[in-house]
């Protein structure tokens, strides 16, 4: 089957805004994915809500991940963004995974994308420093794809480690952030959390005056210090985390937990990931049982669902043309060849213990990522988006999140498109084409004017 104008190696939320930019802007297009399903650690590890569309009052976040919440809404499968009641972002926005999966491969059909599942990238196919194809493993043999652009949305820079690219992992000494199995429980009883909240406002992280605190407002919970700290001292919970993380799910009766935390995990080794999953195991019985005999409204609450893989927050990454630092985000810098924007902060999950170390972008601000950061060094005809992309390991604990992946591959995509028939490899395509044409397709780029 083929040759492809675009190749999408991954069908995580970076991965499907790429395949539909790219089929929508013409190329005939391929995405290969190893589940079943697409969503990638939306879906297959429930990670949620994402955060965040907004800076402050306004929506910097458009195009395709605005797209995407507004047709989840339509399902049901969304309040849309709602004010962030921990005071850590201005908005969250819940999804429901299993509608999300239905709506991905809804959007792949009516873009026109040739979708491949249950199809494992084994290498990448080159010719010198040009990414010809790839080779990928499925239950019918080995098949080869080729393709003009091959974008690398596997989250662990795979296709770009095979061709030879130079990349780069966690911090100074190697470390990524740690590993974290999410669930979704429910019944939960929102009253009755509400109500001890307002009895004890010392408790919760939240910038609502104390009688607000109601259930239709808590969309995040960040707190619970005394019950968390009594289980830990009478021995019923062992995770190194020091604080209970709640989020609201579309659904009044149901709440997803962010708490499960595997530490020093090599996310690139099986038998590593094999320990984060059986430890993510043993600490989602745990939080239950937490939940179950402390807080007030989940008395009855049982797992409802756990991630099918434990989520994984940083791994490989790219060397790219540019590299995303911290003070580009915290300063919140612009570029002329920006393709994302965000005002996320910087949260870095410690790789090695129980805290969590913000630091925030300039207030009311937003940070841009310029293409050059999807662009490997010294390879031809690849792209990389989504959590690979070329950043430090602070920058990353910022634009690892999904709005903004979701944009990073919106913009790889369309790149990809442009590039088709040009004469020039991918990476050096003409940026004000590029950015035109996320403008009209709804990308928020601020108000620079071209
Ligand atoms: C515990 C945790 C909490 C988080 N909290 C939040 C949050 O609250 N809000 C938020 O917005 N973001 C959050 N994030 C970040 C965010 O979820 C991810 O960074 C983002 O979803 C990554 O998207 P991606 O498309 O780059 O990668 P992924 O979604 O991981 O997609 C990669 C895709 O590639 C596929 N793939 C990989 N290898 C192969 C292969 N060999 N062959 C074929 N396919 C392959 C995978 O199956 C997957 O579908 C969190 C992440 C974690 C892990």
């Amino acid at each position: 089957m083929g040759p492809f104008d675009t190749i999408v190696v991954g069908g995580g939320n970076a991965g499907c805004a790429a395949a539909i930019a790219s089929a929508r802007h013409g190329a005939r297009t391929l995405l290969i994915e190893r589940y079943g399903f697409l969503g990638g650690t939306a879906t297959a590890a429930m990670v949620g809500p994402w955060m965040t569309f907004h800076s402050g009052e306004s929506r910097i976040v458009g195009g395709i991940a605005q797209e995407i919440v507004e047709r989840l809404t339509a399902m049901g499968g969304s309040p849309g963004h709602r004010r962030d009641s921990s005071d850590y972002v201005a908005t969250i926005t819940p999804f429901d995974p299993e509608l999300h999966k239905t709506l991905l491969v809804e959007m792949m059909a009516e873009a026109g994308v040739t979708l491949l599942l249950h199809a494992w990238f084994l290498a990448a196919i080159c010719e010198g420093e040009r990414i010809r194809g790839v080779r990928v493993a499925t239950i019918g043999g080995e098949l080869e794809f080729f393709g003009t652009t091959t974008v690398d949305a596997t989250a662990d820079a795979l296709v770009a480690h095979s061709a030879g690219a130079a990349t780069n992992r966690g911090d100074e000494r190697g470390r990524v952030q740690p590993a974290s199995l999410m669930l979704r429980i429910g019944p939960v009883d929102g009253e009755a959390l509400a109500a001890y909240l307002r009895a004890h406002p010392d408790q919760v992280r939240s910038s609502l005056p104390v009688a607000e605190l109601r259930p239709e407002n808590l969309s995040a919970i960040a707190g619970l210090w005394d019950l968390w700290n009594l289980a830990r001292e009478r021995g019923d919970v062992t995770i190194p985390r020091d604080i209970v993380s709640l989020f609201a799910s579309p659904y009044p009766d149901e709440m997803t937990v962010n708490m499960s935390r595997v530490l020093d995990v090599d996310p690139l080794d099986a038998f590593d990931l094999t320990r984060a999953e059986v430890e993510g195991r043993r600490q989602a019985l745990e939080l239950i049982r937490f939940f179950n005999n402390y807080v007030p409204g989940f008395e009855r609450a049982r797992i409802l669902a756990s991630g099918a893989q434990v989520g994984i927050r940083e791994s490989r990454r790219i060397v790219g043309r540019y590299t995303l630092t911290r003070d580009d985000v915290i300063s919140a810098r612009r570029f002329p060849d920006a393709v994302a924007r965000s005002a996320y902060p910087i949260d870095i999950h410690d790789p090695s213990g129980r805290g969590t170390t913000t630091h925030r972008v300039a207030p009311g601000g937003a940070y841009e990522i310029p293409f050059r950061c999807l662009v490997p060094e010294r390879k031809e005809g690849l792209l990389v988006a989504g959590r690979c992309i070329s950043t430090t390991h602070e920058a990353l604990a910022s634009a690892r999140l999904t709005p903004t992946v979701m944009t990073l591959g919106q913009a790889a995509g369309t790149a990809a498109a442009i590039a088709k028939n040009g004469a020039r490899t991918v990476g050096d395509l003409d940026i004000f084409a590029l950015r035109a044409a996320l403008q009209n397709d709804g990308v928020d780029l601020g108000d620079r004017k071209e």
